[in-house]
This record gives structure tokens, sequence and C-alpha cells, in this order.
């Protein structure tokens, strides 16, 4: 094909595409106007009469919460962060930075009638949860605090411009580096494998896993492809041993391997964010730290309190710690609230485990688990992300 005729079709597509992009942008401004109007019009309570709903946390589930409650009550929203990042793609910004400014944006850019308190939640009272400085009285408390990571994956006390520089150099390191340990082989272990591997084959990447099976939870048919990519890309697989110390650039395994390394990612087991909530309520708190509720996302202890929901990560809830998970259960405490201030108790909804499906991303390939779940990481990414536009 002439040279030209390629640039002619290039240049169309992008102009097509950005043409798309801004009509969808004006329909959902328009969309937000309508809800905006009608809450105006419909809620005659006047905002400093409405009831005060705080959020702690404002990551999936906390961010939903706010952007779905903000037109009918006083909402605030506590985070130690000032903004909303889109976890699941921080792997591919490891090794393309200019990703970054896809999957990030500030609280205040998508939260238009919610205080947004960039402070760390130190405790929780029976009517109000106290920071550093000062306390926040609530008619609803929602617990979001969701769970923390090893870092470069999930920070939390940054603000975003901070965040995307650690982020920018973050890569520049990685670029030189020869041979890179991963040290745990579940889900965020694969995944940074194969994204370092497809954007820098000549890496050498190795995971040193402590059970037979990488991402030992998931599908057999998801392990073996995964598995399959990996050895195809060159990776090698340590199983059944755990690094338990390194001097300098060599890691040693309670087996007695000796493996030397540039650098070691640490890509294990997540901590629950509840020990503000410990200190008031060490009985709501489970044996491995996650926050106690009924059916109805409400938090329990030795006493049900009516008016303390909880979602996302932090909950006890025995499943795979996902972003669905904190989005569903975020919509149930969404109505519930609605349901318990509208005096129609008996209509809040109950939580069921259900089978969600699960999309891991090999590099620029991906794997899916669970039924239906043929859609592309971008294209979640991308239905996430326009909420927030
Ligand atoms: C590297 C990585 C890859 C992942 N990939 C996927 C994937 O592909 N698919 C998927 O479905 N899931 C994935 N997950 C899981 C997903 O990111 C989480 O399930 C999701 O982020 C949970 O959302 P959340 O709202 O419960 O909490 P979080 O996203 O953890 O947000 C909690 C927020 O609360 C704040 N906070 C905590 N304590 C306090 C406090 N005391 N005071 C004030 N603020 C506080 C935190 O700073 C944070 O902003 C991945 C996770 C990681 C780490």
């Amino acid at each position: 094909m002439p040279q030209f005729i390629y640039w002619f079709l290039f240049a169309l597509h992008q102009y097509l595409l950005i043409f798309a992009f801004s009509g969808l942008r004006v329909l959902l401004h328009l969309w937000r106007f309508c809800l905006e109007s009608k809450s105006k019009i419909f809620n005659r309570v006047p905002v400093e009469d409405r009831k005060r709903v705080v959020i702690v946390g404002g990551g999936f589930s906390g961010s939903m919460v706010a952007q779905k409650l903000e037109n009918d009550f006083q909402v605030t929203l506590i985070d130690t962060k000032d903004y909303f990042e889109f976890t699941p793609s921080i792997l591919r910004t490891i090794v393309e930075p200019q990703h970054i400014k896809s999957i990030q944006v500030l609280h205040s850019h998508y939260l238009k009638h919610t205080n947004v308190i960039q402070k760390e939640c130190r405790a929780v009272g029976a009517r109000e949860v106290i920071l550093d400085d000062r306390s926040v009285p609530f008619d609803y408390l929602v617990i979001n605090s969701g769970s923390s990571y090893n870092s470069p994956f999930k920070e939390s006390s940054v603000v975003l411009s901070a965040r995307a520089n650690t982020l920018r150099e973050n890569y520049y390191h990685i670029r030189k580096l020869r041979k890179i340990l991963i040290i745990g082989g579940g889900i965020v272990g694969v995944e940074l494998a194969a994204e370092i591997v497809s954007s820098f084959p000549d890496k050498e990447v190795i995971i040193v896993h402590s059970q037979a099976k990488l991402m030992n939870r998931f599908p057999k048919k998801a392990i073996k492809d995964a598995e399959d990519y990996l050895c195809k890309h060159g990776v090698r697989i340590i199983h059944n041993e755990r690094v338990i110390a390194h001097k300098g650039s060599i890691f040693v395994t309670d087996q007695g391997s000796e493996i030397i390394a540039d650098q070691a990612f640490l890509c294990t087991g997540i901590v629950p964010n509840s020990d503000f909530v410990r200190a008031s309520y060490p009985d709501v708190i489970s044996e491995f730290g996650y926050i106690k509720t009924n059916e109805h996302l409400q938090m329990v202890g030795t006493t049900p309190f009516r008016n303390v929901f909880v979602a996302g990560d932090v909950l006890n809830i025995r499943e795979e710690k996902l972003a669905q998970l904190a989005e569903v259960t975020a919509a149930i405490v969404v109505h519930n609230i609605k349901a318990l201030d509208n005096h129609k108790e008996q209509s809040m909804k109950k939580y069921r485990s259900f089978s969600k499906p699960v999309l891991i991303s090999l590099g620029k390939d991906w794997v899916i688990t669970g039924f239906l779940a043929a859609l592309l990481k971008d294209v979640v990414e991308f239905k996430t992300m326009v909420r927030y536009w």
C-alpha cells in the first residue's frame, strides 16, 4: 500500500477516535447534569440539613460510594491520597511510564459536591472519626480503607505528582537492570514477570514461589497458560521455595538455593488497613485483620453497628480480593444507606458470593478465567476510568 494511503487511514482512524471520545464525554456530562438537576428539583432538603456520610478511603469502593451519594447527602471523603488510581494497570506503568496519566485522577476532579480531606483516619468513635487535627462527625460511616501491598505497586500518603515521579523513576531504574527476581508467583508476580519480559526481552527474570503451582487459587487452565507463556519467554520459575534472606545481590531460599539478582520485587500478601478501627472496636476485627460485617455489609462485633458500613478489600469475606468485589460491595452499601435513610430497612440488599471472571494480562497477551470475561484489560480500565472524567 502506498505510504500516503497508510498515513491517511492512520490520521482518519485517530480523528474518528478523538471524535468518538469527545462525543462520549459530552454525553457523560449531559447525563451527570440531568442527574444533578433531578436531585436539585426533587431533593428539596437543603444541603446543610442532609445526613452526613463520612467515607474512609478513596480506592475503587470509596470513590464509587462518594460519587453515588454526593447529590443526596453531605459527603466527606477522607483519604491518605489525593487521587484515585486504577491499581490493576500499575504493573503496566512499570514498563510503560507514559500510561500513568491514563490511570490516575484527582478526587477533586470527579467529585463535585464532596468535601475531600487528605488525611489519615486514626480512630473511629460512635458518631465521629478522629483525624490528627480534628474529628469529623457522621450519621453514616463507610469504611473502604482497602489493603496495603508492597511498594511500588500500592502507595499510601502521597500526592498525585509525587506518585507519578516515583513510577517514572522506577521505569528508568528497571531499564538498567539485567537480572530481576520476583518473590511470589501469585497474580501480581505473574503479571509483573510477563510485563517485564514482553517489554524487555533481554532481561533475565526469575520467579521464586512457595507453592507447587503459580497462582495456585486460579483455575488449572489459567495456571497452565500463564506458566507456558512465562517459560516460552525464558522466565525461570523456582517452585516450593521461599526467599528467607539476602545479602547484597545474593538471595537465599529456605531450601538453600542462592539466586543472584540486581533487584527483587516482593509480590506477596496483602495487609488489610484496619488498625484505626481495631483501636476502638477490637471485636469487629477478624483473626487476619479484616472487618466483620453482617450480610447487609453493616459492621458487626459483639453488637451490630446499624450506621457503619464496610466495602472492598478490607471486608471479612473469604474471596480473592479484587476490584470487582470492591465495586459490587460499594453498590450494595450505596443501596442500603439510601434504604435505611428512607426508613425502608426491609429492602436492604444482601451480599452473596458469586464467581467473578478474572482477566490476567500476560504482557501483550491475556488469559481469562471464569465465564464471559472476553474484555481486554484495556477495556476494563477504560470502563472504570470513564467514570472519573
Ligand atoms: C499490583 C496489583 C494488581 C492488581 N490487579 C488486579 C486485577 O487485575 N483485577 C482486579 O480485579 N483486582 C486487581 N487488584 C486488586 C484491586 O486493586 C483491589 O481489590 C482494589 O484496589 C480494592 O479496592 P478498595 O476500594 O477496597 O481499596 P484500595 O484500592 O486499597 O483503596 C483504599 C484507600 O484507602 C486509603 N486508606 C487506607 N487507610 C486509610 C486511613 N486510615 N485513612 C484514610 N485513608 C485510608 C488508601 O490510601 C487507599 O486510597 C490488584 C492489586 C494490586 C496491588
